[in-house]
């Protein structure tokens, strides 16, 4: 059985033995049920050295032969680029990093670093479809992550994918104006209403508040948008929803505004599966990205 590891940095720190397509024991920083920790505050050097101490208690259960790390963001050969929810890690040579602190630690394993949403597209074809196919992933959290696998080499910040041309949409935490993270992301709800959660937000659209209830058909047919452009670009089929707003997500409403957003027969066909957790597929996927084939 082909034995890795798998980390992701989405909400917490997480890492996860992968033995074949399997999760076994998970590490989390912060320890769940202990009080959060905003990422954004934790330095590049101490996000890396925890995930090193992470991996080095994992490794402690027997050999291993890769390290995986999903990061937000985009990566290219081991390097995260840009990273607009966790601009500290701009920059870092997480890939060889990782690899140098394990070295020193006596773990010598190649170390590969893709982005969070391809490692939960790498997980679900992992768990739930077969190596071959095409697996696309939305992942709702406190960004929009896209996730594609196999993997197309490219940059794929679709979360930034621009879906409405008022100026007033500037929510975006890259900083963008009209884009879907800046509508659909958790931080950039909390922006628009301030005296509101997004749990709240939600519930009173339920019971016929007027504001609430028109963000939530605005948020609805901006997934359908960027859903609608990938299909336009990439083909229809089938679309996956995770992370921790899926909740949000009714996807017979998202489903109808995509209908009316694609109209070329060959184009049409797609539909919605929600996924509900995010973090488990995403450690699924890094550990297995990082083997060789
Ligand atoms: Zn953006």
């Amino acid at each position: 059985m082909r034995r890795s590891i798998g980390v992701v940095a989405t909400g917490h720190l997480w890492a996860g033995i992968v033995d074949g397509t399997e999760l076994g024991s998970v590490k989390t920083y912060p320890d769940l049920g202990q009080p959060h920790v905003d990422l954004k505050g934790v330095p590049a050097s101490e996000i890396l050295s925890i995930l090193r101490g992470q991996i080095r208690a994992l490794a402690e259960e027997g050999p291993i032969e890769s390290v995986g790390a999903g990061f937000p963001g985009v990566i290219r050969n081991g390097v995260i680029l840009e990273s607009p929810n966790l601009g500290q890690l701009k920059g870092l040579h997480v890939a060889d990093d990782l690899r140098a602190g394990l070295k020193a630690d006596g773990i010598d394993v190649p170390v590969c670093a893709i982005n969070d949403a391809d490692a939960l597209a790498a997980g679900i074809a992992a768990t739930h479809e077969t190596m071959d196919s095409l697996v696309r992933v939305w992942y709702l959290g406190d960004g929009i992550g896209y996730g594609r696998y196999p993997h197309n080499d490219g940059v794929w910040e679709a979360g930034h994918m621009v879906v409405s041309l008022d100026p007033k949409e500037r929510f975006c935490g890259c900083g963008g104006t009209g884009h879907l993270e800046g509508i659909m992301g958790h931080r950039a709800m909390r922006l628009r209403f301030l005296d509101m959660e997004p749990e709240e937000v939600f519930a009173a659209a339920r019971h016929g508040d007027q504001r609430a209830g028109d963000f939530q058909t605005f948020w609805h047919s901006a997934l359908a948008a960027a859903t609608a452009t990938r299909i336009h670009l990439d083909g229809p089929g089938r679309f996956y929803i995770a992370g921790p707003n899926s909740e949000f997500v009714d996807v017979r409403l998202v489903g109808g505004y995509l209908h009316e957003m694609v109209k070329m027969s060959p184009l049409q066909g797609s539909y919605f599966q929600i996924i509900p957790t995010g973090h488990d597929m995403a450690l699924i996927g890094a550990a297995v990205a990082s083997r060789s084939k």
